[in-house]
């Protein structure tokens, strides 16, 4: 296979760049080790940063966020809520960092309106009793899988090949340039070269292993941070702690829920992560200082990410390790057509995209403008579906008898799973429960997959897309991913239900029984 330009990685940056690249067409192909959104683009809080939460410390990073923010929410309104956000300080907390605040917000030019306290709680009951100062700044929240989804679909229309579960896994280099990248296909095990003129390496928190194999050094730093979806929407914005950056001080609404963190926890390794009982723990009870509901509320799920930072000098906390983006051209260490892009924010991916984009044109003597500034991004088919409340709304409106429901938590028609299927199978994708998982609400009410999973999977067969042993082998991957999530939050009622899925999913199904390969 050959490109002009092969790009690594499936997150929002590369699906950014796969679509700045395709509006001035240039001929690209995207590999993705798993599905999209695999990495730290589908771990994420979905808050698309005001600036305000990085005026004290780090004002560019401040000043970029309001900057993209804003374009952000112009071009690519189907993917954002734009909820608003409230910064809200409570009694002990620091009064000079409270104080400062505005000042610094004015100096930044990040809008924050003081709000008097009887209003703010009117506009978010929830707020802690001792709440002392709040301010209102613009917030929102966005949907990562949507944005990637329709990044990607944008690019495929334009031309751009996606190919999923393709791993790049080393470089053919010959006279200081890359001149084929041998890929291997994670599901059949084949390899293959893939040609290109220029190879950029948007892997991510992985971007330094991905280095690593074509000899260059990156210095990452590997910071966990840890997530709690709420069972229930619990504020109507976005609700930040109004104090110098630190851990579980979030809120953001995520369509019918409330998603609340993080954490940050250096990390070696990025093999086996996930959630811990002692982050959950950690996470209810500061949260519960600024919206007590918090310590009472019933989760559903809790997940992890591993941010992409960049070290350029040593500092103990990663909180005050900048947010900003790398761009690093391997030219100066002997690589002529390479370049990583890593580092930044889910709120700055498309400025990331437009810089590689930049410099890919530069390199490669392409002197056409970045559009991504201006053009809208379609909302298509292939990226609806993973909007809360989206699917019932059009089942109630359209549906006939025979449209039955496959996943009843979040409503799921069995024609909006025809969808999801044929935009997978129209973009040459890898059809699995896994996949429709990530582009639509399957799996993310309260039961967690324990019904639907199973539903899907017998439709798929009734349709031919499984035969024989692979709806068993789909389902254990589906339930265990999402496992991850509830174990560590397994009392009172989500207790009762695992007990319920371990009984239809080990008891009938046999799924501990199965070697999955
Ligand atoms: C806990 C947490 C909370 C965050 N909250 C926010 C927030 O609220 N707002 C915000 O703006 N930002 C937030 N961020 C930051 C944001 O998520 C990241 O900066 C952004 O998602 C990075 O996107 P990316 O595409 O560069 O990397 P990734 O999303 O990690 O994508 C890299 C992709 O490369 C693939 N890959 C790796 N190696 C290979 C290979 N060899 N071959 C093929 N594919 C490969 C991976 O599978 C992965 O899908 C948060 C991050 C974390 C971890």
């Amino acid at each position: 296979m050959k490109a002009q330009v092969l790009i690594i990685g499936g997150g929002a940056t590369g699906t950014g760049i796969s679509r700045d690249l395709a509006l001035r067409g240039i001929n690209c192909i995207l590999v993705e080790k798993k599905d999209i959104n695999a990495g730290a683009s589908g771990g994420n809080h979905g808050l698309l940063h005001s600036g305000a939460r990085y005026v004290g410390a780090d004002p560019e990073a401040a000043e970029e966020c309001k900057h993209e923010g804003d374009i952000i929410k112009k071009v690519a309104p189907h993917c954002i809520e734009n909820t608003g956000g409230l910064f809200v300080a409570v009694a002990g907390d620091d009064e000079k960092y409270i104080a400062d605040f505005p000042q610094n917000c004015s100096k930044c030019g990040v809008p924050a309106k003081y709000v008097d306290l009887k209003d703010a709680f009117e506009l978010e009951p929830e707020l802690a009793k001792n709440t002392i100062a709040v301010y209102m700044v613009e917030d929102a929240s966005v949907d990562p899988f949507k944005l990637s989804l329709e990044n990607l679909s944008h690019a495929h229309s334009n031309g751009t090949i996606y190919l999923p579960y393709t791993k790049a896994e080393g470089f053919n280099i010959e006279n200081g340039r890359i001149k084929s990248v041998v890929v291997q296909n994670m599901i059949t095990g084949e390899q293959k070269k893939i040609e290109a003129d220029y190879v950029v390496n948007a892997a991510g928190v992985w971007a330094g292993e991905l280095a690593k194999l074509a000899g260059m050094k990156i210095n990452m730093i590997y910071s966990k941070g840890s997530l709690l979806v709420t069972q229930r929407r619990i504020t109507k914005r976005v609700i930040n702690r109004l104090r110098r950056a630190s851990d579980a001080d979030i809120l953001v609404p995520g369509g019918t829920v409330s998603i609340i963190g993080t954490t940050s926890i250096r990390t070696e390794s990025l093999e086996s992560i996930y959630p811990t009982v002692e982050e959950v723990d950690f996470i209810i009870s500061e949260g519960a200082q600024m919206l007590p509901l918090l310590d009472k509320i019933r989760y559903i799920r809790a997940y992890s990410g591993v941010r992409p930072l960049v070290s350029l000098h040593d500092s103990a906390d990663d909180r005050g390790v900048t947010r900003g983006f790398a761009l690093i051209d391997h030219e100066k260490e002997g690589i002529k057509n390479f370049t990583t892009i890593t580092g930044g924010k889910l709120t700055t991916f498309r400025l990331m995209a437009e810089k590689t984009s930049d410099h890919v044109c530069e390199k490669l003597g392409i002197s056409k403008p970045c559009m991504t500034k201006t053009v809208p991004m379609p909302n298509t088919s292939s990226g609806r579906w993973t909007e809360p409340g989206l699917a019932p709304k059009t089942w109630v409106r359209d549906s006939s008898k025979a449209d039955i429901l496959l996943c009843e938590c979040e409503m799921i028609p069995k024609s909006a799973i025809d969808s999801i299927i044929s935009s997978i199978i129209g973009q040459s994708g890898d059809l699995s429960l896994n996949s429709i998982g990530v582009r639509s609400r399957v799996g993310k009410g309260p039961c967690q997959g324990t019904f639907c999973s199973a539903r899907i999977v017998s439709y798929m067969y009734d349709k031919g897309n499984l035969i024989d042993k692979q709806g068993i082998l789909e389902l254990q991957k589906f339930i265990n991913e999402r496992w991850k999530g509830q174990r560590p939050l397994l009392w009172d009622i989500p207790m009762v239900q695992s007990e319920l899925q371990e009984a239809i999913h080990c008891g009938l199904f046999g799924l501990e029984m199965e070697q999955n390969k």
